[in-house]
């Protein structure tokens, strides 16, 4: 049994810098993917056109046959002209994190208000707002990991409210309140699924370090949602990885006093498990539209650009790699040492 995929298009991965970033960016191809929309949450974060153009070059110059669609860093340093400069240069959308939240958020925002502005200007040019949707932690008001999303949800309808034809993309939901909140919202809102929330639940990271990430996956009715949403092929509803790598010693928790990063490492795998995924879940079907068409149609990019990836079913499957190196660095992916059953036989 074989699939033909076109045109598979990632629309959420983080690519790193230096000698990470070339030892992680051919695995977007290697994944099966030919488009990478790139996150900007480097050291320091990418805040300006000039940092992004120059991001841009860098990532180009590891894998020149990648589109690399590339975005800014929400921070107070960025204005109106700073939006129209970007997008005339062909920058694609801003991301916004909560402070402190994730890998190298500390630059994150407090409160959207002030930046109705920005988000005037990114409306009126056009650009997309990628939202990291949880609010930060809080024992004095009871939020924690498992509610964060959940609480960060008067925020999306609030700025879709106030900015009805700015497209905003709610980042790697994992709730069905998430689900339902972003199919309520008009056609300008829509929303990432990253493939390990469609395989994890909160057990399968609760003692088991390489399994979290940011948003943690949540409960089995959580992810019933996610892959309900993909079965029915809803439109506004598609794959962005959140591919995140970090180094082996810092996603163990060698010591009792090293916590553990979040983040997981799916690119080099990417599209045979998705596959792997929507086929356990009777979706396989919508393949296409969840890795390809909806993406490109939200972010208006060509549906069909030439490029098909071919996956193959292999009988009694094969085993994910335990991981990769080079030079001084070292990557586990998801999955490592697991059986897949889809594989892509050309890209
Ligand atoms: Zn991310």
């Amino acid at each position: 049994m074989a699939l033909n995929i076109s045109s598979p298009a990632d629309f959420h991965v983080h690519l790193r810098q230096g000698s990470f970033s070339e030892l992680i960016t051919p695995h977007v191809r290697k994944g099966g993917f030919h488009l990478a929309y790139v996150m900007p949450n480097l050291k320091p974060p990418i805040t300006t056109t000039d940092q992004a153009l120059k991001y841009k070059a860098d990532l180009q110059k590891i894998d020149s046959d990648v589109e690399y669609l590339m975005t800014l860093y929400l921070s107070p340093d960025l204005t109106p002209e700073e939006i129209r400069k970007a997008s005339a240069a062909g920058i694609v959308g801003v991301k916004s994190y909560p402070r402190g939240v994730t890998t190298n958020s500390d630059g994150g925002i407090e409160s959207y208000e002030a930046y109705y502005p920005v988000f005037e200007a990114m409306q009126e040019v056009d650009m997309v707002l990628n939202l990291h949707g949880e609010v930060p932690s809080d024992t004095k008001t009871n939020i924690h990991v498992l509610n964060a999303e959940v609480q960060f949800l008067p925020h999306l309808f609030k700025l879709h409210h106030a900015f009805p034809r700015l497209r905003i993309v709610l980042e790697h939901a994992t709730t069905r309140a998430a689900i339902e909140a972003v199919k309520s919202c008009g056609p300008t809102v829509a929303c990432t699924i990253t493939a390990h929330h469609l395989a994890l639940v909160v057990d399968d990271w609760a003692g088991q370090s390489w399994n979290f990430c940011k948003p943690v996956a949540k409960y089995p009715d959580d992810r019933e949602a996610l892959r309900s949403v993909i079965k029915e092929g809803h439109p506004r509803f598609f794959l962005g990885s959140d591919s995140a790598p970090h180094p082996p010693h810092t996603k163990s928790t060698s010591t009792p006093t090293h916590a553990c990063a979040a983040g997981i490492y799916t690119s080099p795998i990417l599209l045979p498990l998705v596959a792997d995924l929507l086929h356990s879940f009777g979706a396989l079907q919508n393949l296409v539209g969840f890795v390809s068409d909806f993406g490109r149609s939200f972010y208006r990019r060509p549906a069909r650009d030439g490029k098909t990836v071919q996956l193959r079913k292999i009988e009694g499957g094969y085993l994910v790699e335990e991981r990769y190196i080079q030079g001084q660095d070292e990557l586990v992916p998801f999955w490592a040492g697991k059986r897949l059953n889809w594989k892509i036989v050309e890209s």
